[in-house]
Formats: structure tokens, C-alpha cells, sequence
């Protein structure tokens, strides 16, 4: 069965705005995909759909399961998104403390929840910044800890929107690496980006999505179109 499986779907803004429109795609469990359109394509307003703040017609399925019939901490155990924007998902006082926000959520025990963050931080390379304050981080340090919060969750899609843009040389590397990693260690990863030099490192599988899909193949295949 599908990791992730979208039928139909649609979505118009309050000011009639269509920002999808029947929208239906699977992606299977270890692909790894990537989302590419153009600025206003709709692909913030896709992920919003996975984390459950916008609803639409159409159907949204996580590992066969309608995503209306998760609660919330069972969701994040499954899909895991980090948005373009790194400090609307940090919030605590310290990058230890935002690391751990999910873990201690889900009920597991202290001990539990270090090594989440310890390994979280080591795979990121976010361990020096634990004491500090995430809101005084740079850009790519906030991007790296952001990351390592939705890593302790362990989700087994990993959700990704512009995870590069704005990074400078050796972040940008830092988190590619870090995705493909994850993607070898079985992960679904989908990645929406604008940046086409990456679509071969991160994708076996592209999307193309204005509105509505456009077209999908491997990167190759997209390649030869544009
Ligand atoms: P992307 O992430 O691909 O840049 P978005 O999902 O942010 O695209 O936006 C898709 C479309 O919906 C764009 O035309 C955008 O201007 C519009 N849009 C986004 N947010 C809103 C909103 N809150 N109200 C009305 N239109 C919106
Ligand atoms: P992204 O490309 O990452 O989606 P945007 O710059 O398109 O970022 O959007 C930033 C914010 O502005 C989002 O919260 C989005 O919902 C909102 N927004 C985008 N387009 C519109 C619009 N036409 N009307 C109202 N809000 C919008």
C-alpha cells in the first residue's frame, strides 16, 4: 500500500483563489520524490494539507489510512514536514528543549527522549547548539535544528519544503546529505524545490505541479521537457 496517497484534491483560498485542483498522486513506502512548480504552484498549500490544517474535498491516505482518522501524536510518527520558513517551528527556549518538544509528546520516557535528541543532534550536527536559543541561531542553523526536531519523531515520510533555498554552500550540502541518508535508511522523503540542479540527488521520482500536476517521471524524463 501507498506511504502517502492523495485523491482529488482541491482547494480554493476564502478570496476564490484556486491553489489545487484535483490533485492525485501516490507515493510508495522508500521513494523518493520531488515536488517542482514555480513560486505560487501551491506547494506550501499541499504540505499544509499533511499536517492537517487545511482540509478539502478529495482524500488524503497515510499508510492506507484516511488522515481525518489519526490523532494528532499518531500523525507525526508517520509524516513529518518542515516548512520554508524555520522559525515558525521553533518555539522553546533552547534547541534541546525543541528537539525534545515532539519526543516528550508522544509519552516516552526520559531516557527515550535523550537519545532521540542525542542522536537527532549528531545526525544534524546541531550538538554544540544545544544550550542556545533558537531564535538567535542563523538561518541554517535554525534549518539543521528544525530538522532535528522532526527527526526525533522518527516519521517515516519525511516531508521537505525548499529545505535548501537561502542555505548558503556548506548547509545547503549538509542538509542534502542529511536527506539522503535518511532516504537510504528507508524513509519516504519528498522534497519540493525550484532549484532543478538537485532534482537527480533528490529525486527517483518529480512531480511537476502548477495548480494541478502537470507531469510526473524521473528526473531524466522531466529534464528533457524543460
Ligand atoms: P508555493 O508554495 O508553491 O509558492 P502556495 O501554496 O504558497 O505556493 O500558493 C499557491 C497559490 O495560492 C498562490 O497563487 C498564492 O498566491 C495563493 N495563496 C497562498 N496563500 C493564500 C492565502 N492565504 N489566501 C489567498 N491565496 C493564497
Ligand atoms: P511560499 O512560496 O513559501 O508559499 P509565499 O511568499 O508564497 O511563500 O507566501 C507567504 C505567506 O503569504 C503564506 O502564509 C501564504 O499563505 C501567504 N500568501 C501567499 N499568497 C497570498 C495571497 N494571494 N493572498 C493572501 N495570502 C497569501
Amino acid at each position: 500500500i501507498p506511504a502517502l496517497s492523495l485523491s482529488h484534491l482541491t482547494y480554493i483560498y476564502p478570496n476564490k483563489k484556486t491553489a489545487l485542483f484535483d490533485i492525485s498522486f501516490d507515493v510508495f513506502p522508500g521513494e523518493k520524490i520531488a515536488i517542482v512548480g514555480p513560486n505560487g504552484a501551491g506547494k506550501t498549500t499541499l504540505f499544509l494539507h499533511l499536517n492537517y490544517t487545511f482540509k478539502s474535498k478529495g482524500s488524503i491516505q497515510i499508510n492506507g489510512k484516511d488522515i481525518s482518522d489519526y490523532k494528532n501524536a499518531d500523525r507525526v510518527k508517520e509524516i513529518g514536514i518542515m516548512f520554508a520558513d524555520p522559525d515558525n517551528q521553533l518555539f522553546m527556549p533552547t534547541v534541546f528543549d525543541d528537539i525534545a518538544f515532539g519526543p516528550l509528546n508522544l509519552g516516552l520516557s526520559e531516557d527515550e527522549v535523550k537519545k532521540r535528541v542525542k542522536d537527532a543532534m549528531e545526525m544534524t550536527k546541531t550538538t554544540d547548539l544545544k544550550d542556545r536559543v533558537p531564535h538567535h541561531l542563523s538561518f541554517g542553523q535554525k534549518k539543521k535544528v528544525v530538522l532535528a526536531s522532526i527527526i526525533a519523531l522518527r516519521p517515516k515520510i519525511l516531508v521537505l519544503d525548499e529545505p535548501t533555498a537561502n542555505l548558503d554552500p556548506k548547509s545547503k550540502r549538509d542538509v542534502l546529505a542529511i536527506i539522503d541518508r535518511l532516504n537510504q535508511d528507508g524513509i519516504t522523503t519528498i522534497v519540493a524545490t525550484h532549484d532543478v540542479n538537485l532534482l537527480s540527488e533528490l529525486a527517483d521520482r518529480v512531480i511537476v505541479l502548477n495548480e494541478r500536476i502537470i507531469e510526473t517521471g524521473t528526473p531524466r524524463e522531466i529534464f528533457s521537457d524543460i
